[in-house]
């Protein structure tokens, strides 16, 4: 009989819950997970959601196109289609962004993902309601789309249930337990002490207020994530494609027949993460809480891109809040004996979350990487300036900046 690593998972959002998925079905560990409200209910739930695969880096890239590819498996399994896959296009105006465009178009070609160019009147025809350029160009990625990221999050725990782990709701994990500087469990709000081989911190924004009990420093911040959605629009169809224009910082997706836009600020607002309620639907940034002066520093723009938002209703508004490191990728990897941690994913968790899954599945079964891991330690900011501090005011800021210089999904 194998004898499986005893795991706990700190969080059921779809970070803990595709790990769980990837070391429960690996049958080398026995996971049990810990989340303190419901699956999936955390910022998990307040993403747009965008799984686009042209990313900053061909590791990135092909940590999304693993989601890709075990989202349609588990749509199989589960006998439940629930992603969008209407396809993305990213446009290029400026000479930097079409040389950004021709190496996504190299990194889609290693990884055997279909991509087409298109001119200004082939965007015009996907997406009549956005006014581009005439020398626009864009790169087609007809299979990239998005997916409701709490059934995506569902999925993976259902799947890790069904593989024998035990995922365990409404039960808060108060501290870590460590002996001689080792971790060796964890004990929860209700006093019971829950021994582990090892320790995955997937608690999201919290996870730093957490580990700096440990003197384990996560170099991220809190900061503001947002997106309006129109009302009813004629025009848009749930079946056009999604668009990232950099030139703009903005991006497009249909939500149903409205339309769903988001803009990365040029001043981000950033929280202290020990502000961060339990109930992240409670929580308001302490700054332009409903997004008015962000709308209206693009608003010009977005108007030039979009002119039906002229006549349209902003039927919603969602402030959220996502985990930014300096460099914009994720903290995976091991911090101390026997813990590991999977957050500061920067706006894309949704995307990269069956990489993570993988990806630290075979760092904790201590097995060959899919991906060079290097690229995401949580060592890397080890020596920077401002120091990784994720309590220092200072360095909070300078991951609001990765926040703004975001060019991709
Ligand atoms: C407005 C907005 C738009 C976004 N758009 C996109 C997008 O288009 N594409 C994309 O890929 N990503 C997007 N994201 C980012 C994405 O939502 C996150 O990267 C992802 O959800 C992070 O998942 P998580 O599991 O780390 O965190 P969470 O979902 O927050 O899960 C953490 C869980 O840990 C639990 N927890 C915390 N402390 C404890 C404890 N002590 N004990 C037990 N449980 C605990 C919490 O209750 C929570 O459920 C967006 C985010 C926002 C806010």
């Amino acid at each position: 009989m194998v004898n499986k690593q005893q795991v706990v998972i700190i969080g059921g959002g779809i970070l803990g819950l595709a790990i769980a998925h990837y070391l429960q079905t690996s049958g080398q560990a026995q996971v049990q997970l810990f989340e303190r409200g419901e699956l999936g209910a955390g910022t998990t739930s307040q993403a747009a959601a965008l799984l686009t695969r042209a990313r900053s880096s061909d590791n990135s890239a092909s940590m999304v196109h693993e989601t890709h590819t075990v989202m349609r498996t588990l749509e199989q399994r589960f006998n439940m289609p629930f992603a969008q896959r209407s396809g993305c296009l990213h446009i290029a105006v400026h000479d930097d962004e079409r040389q950004q465009q021709q190496r996504y178009a190299q990194q889609a070609q290693q990884l055997d993902v279909a991509t087409q160019w298109l001119d200004s009147a082939a965007i015009r025809r996907l997406l009549p309601w956005l006014a581009v350029n005439a020398d626009s160009r864009a790169l087609y990625y007809p299979d990239d789309g998005h997916a409701d990221p709490y059934t995506l999050a569902q999925l993976y725990a259902r799947s890790a249930r069904a593989a024998g782990a035990q995922i365990i709701t409404h039960c808060a994990v108060s501290r870590l337990e460590s002996q001689g500087g080792v971790f060796t469990g964890v004990h929860l709000a209700s006093g019971e002490c829950i021994r582990a081989d090892s320790i995955v911190l997937a608690a999201g924004p919290w996870s730093a207020a957490l580990a700096s009990d440990y003197d384990i420093a996560l170099a991220m911040a809190p900061v503001r994530s947002h997106y309006w959605i129109t009302n009813h629009q004629p025009q848009v169809r749930a079946d056009q494609p999604m668009a990232i224009i950099p030139s703009a910082k903005a991006y497009f997706r249909s939500e149903h027949s409205a339309l769903l836009f988001g803009v990365r600020d040029s001043q981000c607002c950033v929280a202290d993460p020990r502000a961060l309620p339990d109930d992240i639907h409670s929580f308001h940034f302490a700054d332009d809480a409903n997004g008015w002066l962000a709308l209206e520093e693009h608003w010009q723009t977005l108007q030039a891109l979009c002119p039906l938002l002229e006549s349209a209703q902003l039927a919603h508004y969602l402030s959220g809040v996502s985990s930014y490191t300096p460099d914009a990728k994720p903290l995976l990897g091991r911090v101390g004996e026997n813990v590991f941690v999977a957050t500061g994913c920067s706006g894309a968790g949704i995307a990269f979350s069956a990489g993570i899954g993988r990806l630290l599945s075979e760092q904790i079964l201590d097995k060959p990487t899919f991906v060079a891991a290097d690229e995401f330690s949580p060592a890397r900011f080890a020596g920077m300036q401002p120091a990784a501090d994720p309590l220092s005011a200072d360095f909070r800021q300078y991951c609001a900046h990765a926040r703004s210089g975001k060019s991709t999904g």
